[in-house]
């Protein structure tokens, strides 16, 4: 009798929020919807309605109507814990664990506001994790993240932490730092990742640009060693991301199996059509291209080291997006944000543009593609009944003017309101 009772009072309590949106982009249609309602309850959504519905009882009416209402987007390689600044490699030597994660939440908070209700971070102390634990409590305000935790890199490749350092700043502990050689190494990594708490796999399949080393574009893993993480992976439930800037380390990542290549600089077209063969998706992260060029020209930004490969590499990636999309290659949308300043991720939206791509095509490669290389397509990456509540708005429609994607006017995670 007691739990009848019950029953009754949540069902009539049980408040449904109506949100009439302008214009929808569901990321199901390849068209736009005009004058729709999104019916929300508790964390999901439950209907998708035709016209502007009415309210009944406690209902609660959100007024989009002059706006265009889409999935929470999602980009798939981030950088929480750091943040780009003049001479910013110095905070390895004076950053504490603690430093770090009170940057990190305030970068997460950024993040979620600029409408990315969802991030892959990819590669960082560790504090990575903990955010994420942070964010699924509710002690810190932020996006879902999806993190690999620490990066895996070969010694001296672009993820080990001490390049660059002299041998009294030599981090000890060579697994925990994910700096592995040969196959048993690779093997144990992506296990201690497991350990972690880890939800995907970062690699350095080449060199990259801001460590502090000379090469930004050899190949830094064999094949059989990226074979090895990936196999692993998989017992494990984790996709593996690549970062590779240069050709032959694309190649070799692949063949290895690895489900996105992030960068991808210096694609050729063996490795294009690599790439299509395999199902690579390419997370281009033009953005920080663009932003590591710009820096480099500013004298003190970057270590020595770093500016000839960040003029070389970074104004290439634009081009090499255009060409990987025209061919046909698969693309998630992601910016290496860290890389760039949080919150300026919508950017990239404007650049694949630039290149190319139908801006539908750009909302979904940050909408129902990421869901699908997390394989958390059930509950997001587009506006349906029965998925989670991750809707945001922007001003202005971006099929018309894809800038408009750097005017999110509303954000909703999870059914709660946060712009
Ligand atoms: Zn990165």
């Amino acid at each position: 009798m007691l739990a009848g009772i019950c029953f009754l009072a949540t069902a009539a309590f049980a408040q449904k929020t109506l949100i009439h949106c302008g214009t929808l982009i569901d990321a199901v249609k390849n068209e736009a919807q005009t004058q729709m309602t999104i019916v929300v309850e508790g964390k999901k959504i439950t209907a998708i309605q035709k016209g502007f519905s009415t309210p009944t009882g406690t209902d609660k009416v959100i007024d989009l109507k002059t706006q265009t209402v889409m999935p929470g987007l999602v980009d798939m390689h981030v950088h929480l814990e750091n943040e780009t600044s003049k001479g910013g490699e110095m905070k390895r030597y004076q950053q504490n664990q603690a430093d770090i994660a009170f940057d990190a939440a305030k970068y997460a908070k950024t993040t979620l506001l600029a409408g990315f209700t969802s991030v892959r971070d990819l590669g960082g102390s560790g504090v990575n994790l903990a955010l994420r634990n942070a964010i699924n409590k509710g002690t810190v305000i932020g996006p879902r993240i999806f993190t690999s935790g620490r990066t895996i890199a070969t010694t001296g490749g672009h993820g080990d932490p001490s390049n660059g350092l002299s041998d009294k700043y030599t981090l000890d502990g060579q697994y925990l730092t994910g700096v592995v050689n040969g196959v048993d190494e690779c093997r144990q990594a992506v296990r201690q990742r497991y350990k972690e708490g880890s939800d995907c796999i970062k690699i350095t399949a080449t060199g990259g640009v801001l460590s502090i080393a000379k090469n930004g574009k050899a190949p830094q893993f064999t094949e059989e060693e990226i074979r090895a993480i990936v196999e692993t992976a998989k017992d494990y439930g984790f996709h593996v991301a690549a970062h590779a800037h240069g050709a032959e380390g694309i190649k070799r990542a692949v063949r290895g199996g690895v489900t996105t290549i992030e960068h991808g600089t210096f694609l050729d077209d063996e490795g294009i059509e690599l790439m299509k063969k395999y199902g690579t998706y390419l997370v281009a992260t033009i953005i920080a291209g663009k932003t590591v060029a710009d820096s480099a020209k500013i004298p003190g930004y970057y270590h020595p080291l770093v500016v000839p490969k960040a003029l070389e590499t970074g104004p290439l990636v634009q081009a090499t997006f255009a060409k990987a999309y025209k061919a046909g290659v698969k693309i998630a949308f992601g910016t290496d944000s860290g890389v760039s300043v949080h919150g300026n991720n919508a950017y990239e939206f404007q650049y694949m543009v630039e290149a190319g791509m139908p801006a539908m095509e750009a909302i979904k490669a940050a909408t129902i593609t990421p869901a699908l290389i997390i394989g958390n397509q059930k509950e997001l990456g587009t506006l349906e009944a029965g998925k989670i509540a991750d809707i945001i708005a922007t001003d202005g429609n971006p099929l018309q003017d894809i800038k408009v994607m750097r005017k999110v006017s509303f954000v909703m995670k999870d059914g709660v309101i946060y712009k």
